[in-house]
Protein backbone atom coordinates (compact mmCIF):
# COMPACT_ATOMS: atom_id res chain seq x y z
CA UNK A 1 0.00 0.00 0.00
CA UNK A 2 2.75 2.34 0.90
CA UNK A 3 3.76 2.22 -3.02
CA UNK A 4 0.07 3.73 -3.70
CA UNK A 5 0.07 6.37 -0.95
CA UNK A 6 2.25 7.81 2.14
CA UNK A 7 1.09 9.84 4.86
CA UNK A 8 1.60 13.64 4.32
CA UNK A 9 -0.17 14.86 7.65
CA UNK A 10 -0.64 12.70 10.55
CA UNK A 11 -3.73 12.74 13.08
CA UNK A 12 -1.80 14.82 15.49
CA UNK A 13 -0.20 17.13 13.26
CA UNK A 14 -3.56 17.81 11.99
CA UNK A 15 -5.35 18.30 15.19
CA UNK A 16 -2.35 20.73 16.69
CA UNK A 17 -2.40 22.45 13.66
CA UNK A 18 -6.63 22.87 14.22
CA UNK A 19 -6.36 23.85 17.48
CA UNK A 20 -4.07 26.96 16.14
CA UNK A 21 -6.32 27.73 13.80
CA UNK A 22 -9.09 27.94 16.37
CA UNK A 23 -7.15 30.30 18.18
CA UNK A 24 -6.27 32.38 15.55
CA UNK A 25 -9.95 32.76 15.11
CA UNK A 26 -11.24 33.50 18.51
CA UNK A 27 -8.25 36.38 18.49
CA UNK A 28 -9.60 37.37 15.07
CA UNK A 29 -13.36 37.59 16.41
CA UNK A 30 -13.07 38.62 19.74
CA UNK A 31 -16.29 40.32 20.49
CA UNK A 32 -18.01 39.82 17.67
CA UNK A 33 -20.21 36.35 16.24
CA UNK A 34 -19.10 34.91 13.11
CA UNK A 35 -20.51 32.62 10.82
CA UNK A 36 -18.75 29.85 10.10
CA UNK A 37 -19.79 28.64 6.20
CA UNK A 38 -18.73 25.08 4.95
CA UNK A 39 -18.78 23.67 1.48
CA UNK A 40 -20.31 20.04 1.66
CA UNK A 41 -19.12 17.09 2.00
CA UNK A 42 -15.03 17.77 2.13
CA UNK A 43 -14.62 20.32 4.89
CA UNK A 44 -17.10 18.69 7.08
CA UNK A 45 -14.18 16.68 9.36
CA UNK A 46 -12.28 20.29 9.63
CA UNK A 47 -15.30 22.59 10.74
CA UNK A 48 -16.38 20.04 13.00
CA UNK A 49 -12.73 19.77 14.57
CA UNK A 50 -12.35 23.96 14.12
CA UNK A 51 -15.61 25.19 15.49
CA UNK A 52 -14.42 22.79 19.01
CA UNK A 53 -11.36 25.28 19.16
CA UNK A 54 -13.16 29.02 18.77
CA UNK A 55 -14.30 29.82 22.32
CA UNK A 56 -16.96 32.48 20.78
CA UNK A 57 -20.40 31.86 20.12
CA UNK A 58 -20.58 31.02 16.40
CA UNK A 59 -23.13 29.93 13.86
CA UNK A 60 -22.42 27.11 11.11
CA UNK A 61 -24.05 26.85 7.74
CA UNK A 62 -23.55 24.65 4.63
CA UNK A 63 -23.44 24.80 1.33
CA UNK A 64 -24.03 22.02 -1.72
CA UNK A 65 -22.48 22.70 -4.67
CA UNK A 66 -21.40 20.94 -8.31
CA UNK A 67 -18.71 21.77 -10.37
CA UNK A 68 -19.50 21.97 -13.98
CA UNK A 69 -17.03 19.42 -15.12
CA UNK A 70 -13.61 21.02 -15.01
CA UNK A 71 -14.55 23.98 -16.28
CA UNK A 72 -11.58 26.88 -16.08
CA UNK A 73 -14.12 29.52 -14.97
CA UNK A 74 -14.61 27.84 -11.36
CA UNK A 75 -18.74 28.52 -11.86
CA UNK A 76 -20.88 26.18 -9.63
CA UNK A 77 -24.41 25.24 -9.18
CA UNK A 78 -25.65 25.53 -5.23
CA UNK A 79 -27.36 22.47 -4.98
CA UNK A 80 -28.05 23.80 -0.88
CA UNK A 81 -27.84 26.97 -0.19
CA UNK A 82 -27.07 28.72 3.49
CA UNK A 83 -29.96 28.60 5.85
CA UNK A 84 -29.61 32.01 7.32
CA UNK A 85 -29.25 35.24 5.96
CA UNK A 86 -25.27 36.19 6.15
CA UNK A 87 -26.32 40.16 5.17
CA UNK A 88 -24.58 42.11 7.90
CA UNK A 89 -22.45 38.97 9.36
CA UNK A 90 -19.22 38.65 9.74
CA UNK A 91 -18.74 35.08 7.32
CA UNK A 92 -15.99 33.08 7.65
CA UNK A 93 -15.06 30.55 4.46
CA UNK A 94 -14.40 27.28 5.68
CA UNK A 95 -12.57 25.15 3.28
CA UNK A 96 -11.10 21.69 3.27
CA UNK A 97 -8.10 22.46 -0.02
CA UNK A 98 -7.98 25.24 -2.45
CA UNK A 99 -6.54 24.14 -5.53
CA UNK A 100 -6.79 26.35 -8.34
CA UNK A 101 -8.56 28.82 -6.31
CA UNK A 102 -11.62 28.80 -9.12
CA UNK A 103 -14.32 27.39 -7.20
CA UNK A 104 -13.45 29.64 -4.26
CA UNK A 105 -13.12 32.66 -6.39
CA UNK A 106 -16.65 31.80 -7.49
CA UNK A 107 -18.28 30.97 -4.29
CA UNK A 108 -16.66 34.29 -3.01
CA UNK A 109 -18.68 35.85 -5.43
CA UNK A 110 -21.92 35.02 -4.67
CA UNK A 111 -21.48 35.22 -0.61
CA UNK A 112 -20.12 39.23 -1.50
CA UNK A 113 -23.14 39.45 -3.34
CA UNK A 114 -25.34 39.14 -0.13
CA UNK A 115 -23.14 41.81 1.65
CA UNK A 116 -21.68 40.40 4.73
CA UNK A 117 -20.01 43.17 6.78
CA UNK A 118 -16.88 40.87 6.24
CA UNK A 119 -15.44 37.51 4.61
CA UNK A 120 -12.46 35.98 5.35
CA UNK A 121 -11.36 32.01 4.32
CA UNK A 122 -10.25 29.28 6.74
CA UNK A 123 -8.76 26.51 4.97
CA UNK A 124 -6.68 23.40 6.14
CA UNK A 125 -4.98 22.68 2.85
CA UNK A 126 -3.71 25.02 0.38
CA UNK A 127 -1.85 23.88 -2.89
CA UNK A 128 -0.69 27.28 -3.63
CA UNK A 129 1.70 26.22 -6.35
CA UNK A 130 -1.41 25.60 -8.38
CA UNK A 131 -3.32 28.75 -7.92
CA UNK A 132 -4.76 29.81 -11.32
CA UNK A 133 -7.49 32.43 -9.17
CA UNK A 134 -5.63 35.48 -6.92
CA UNK A 135 -7.01 34.99 -3.47
CA UNK A 136 -5.84 36.14 -0.05
CA UNK A 137 -6.32 33.40 2.27
CA UNK A 138 -5.16 34.80 5.83
CA UNK A 139 -6.02 31.28 7.65
CA UNK A 140 -4.31 28.13 6.16
CA UNK A 141 -3.68 24.46 8.49
CA UNK A 142 -0.79 23.51 5.65
CA UNK A 143 0.65 24.64 2.99
CA UNK A 144 -0.12 21.31 0.15
CA UNK A 145 2.24 19.92 -2.49
CA UNK A 146 1.26 19.69 -5.62
CA UNK A 147 0.07 15.91 -4.89
CA UNK A 148 -3.54 14.34 -4.95
CA UNK A 149 -4.74 14.02 -1.46
CA UNK A 150 -7.12 12.00 0.63
CA UNK A 151 -8.46 11.77 4.50
CA UNK A 152 -9.80 13.85 7.10
CA UNK A 153 -12.67 14.65 4.54
CA UNK A 154 -10.84 14.91 1.63
CA UNK A 155 -12.76 11.83 -0.86
CA UNK A 156 -11.21 9.57 -3.59
CA UNK A 157 -14.47 8.39 -5.52
CA UNK A 158 -16.27 9.20 -1.67
CA UNK A 159 -13.81 6.76 -0.05
CA UNK A 160 -11.37 7.50 2.76
CA UNK A 161 -13.18 10.88 4.02
CA UNK A 162 -12.60 8.63 7.73
CA UNK A 163 -9.21 8.50 7.91
CA UNK A 164 -8.28 10.82 10.56
CA UNK A 165 -4.88 11.60 8.76
CA UNK A 166 -3.72 12.64 5.31
CA UNK A 167 -2.54 10.79 2.78
CA UNK A 168 -0.70 11.88 -0.17
CA UNK A 169 -1.68 9.55 -3.30
CA UNK A 170 1.73 8.35 -5.41
CA UNK A 171 0.25 6.37 -7.67
CA UNK A 172 -3.15 7.12 -9.07
CA UNK A 173 -3.22 4.96 -11.73
CA UNK A 174 -3.34 2.45 -9.32
CA UNK A 175 -5.83 3.63 -7.42
CA UNK A 176 -8.33 4.26 -10.19
CA UNK A 177 -7.37 0.47 -11.23
CA UNK A 178 -8.99 -0.31 -7.53
CA UNK A 179 -10.47 2.11 -5.79
CA UNK A 180 -10.22 0.10 -2.62
CA UNK A 181 -6.45 -0.25 -3.02
CA UNK A 182 -6.05 2.05 0.57
CA UNK A 183 -8.97 0.45 2.42
CA UNK A 184 -6.06 -1.23 4.79
CA UNK A 185 -5.09 2.19 5.97
CA UNK A 186 -8.61 2.53 7.74
CA UNK A 187 -8.27 -0.92 9.70
CA UNK A 188 -4.59 -0.38 11.27
CA UNK A 189 -3.06 2.63 12.39
CA UNK A 190 -0.71 3.94 9.42
CA UNK A 191 2.69 3.41 11.72
CA UNK A 192 1.45 -0.69 11.09
CA UNK A 193 0.87 0.33 7.70
CA UNK A 194 3.89 2.22 6.80
P1 LIG B 1 -10.23 24.44 -7.17
O1 LIG B 1 -11.42 25.14 -7.76
O2 LIG B 1 -9.55 25.25 -6.09
O3 LIG B 1 -9.26 24.02 -8.24
O4 LIG B 1 -10.76 23.08 -6.58
C1 LIG B 1 -11.01 22.89 -5.24
C2 LIG B 1 -11.76 21.58 -5.04
O5 LIG B 1 -11.16 20.52 -5.79
C3 LIG B 1 -11.68 21.16 -3.58
O6 LIG B 1 -12.73 21.71 -2.80
C4 LIG B 1 -11.76 19.65 -3.70
O7 LIG B 1 -13.10 19.23 -3.77
C5 LIG B 1 -11.09 19.34 -5.03
N1 LIG B 1 -9.66 18.97 -4.85
C6 LIG B 1 -8.58 19.67 -5.24
N2 LIG B 1 -7.43 19.03 -4.94
C7 LIG B 1 -7.81 17.87 -4.33
C8 LIG B 1 -7.07 16.78 -3.77
O8 LIG B 1 -5.83 16.71 -3.75
N3 LIG B 1 -7.80 15.77 -3.22
C9 LIG B 1 -9.17 15.78 -3.19
N4 LIG B 1 -9.77 14.72 -2.63
N5 LIG B 1 -9.89 16.79 -3.73
C10 LIG B 1 -9.22 17.84 -4.27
Amino acid sequence: MADIATVLYTEDEIQRRVRELGAALTQEYEGRSPVLVSVLKGAVMFVSDLIRAVDLPLRVDFMSISRYGESASGVVRVLKDLDQDIGGEDVVVVEDIIDTGLTLSYLLSILHAREPASIQVCTLLDKSVRRIAPLEIPFTGFDCPDRFVIGYGLDYEERYRNLPFILAVESPAALSDDPDALSGYLLQPPEVVR
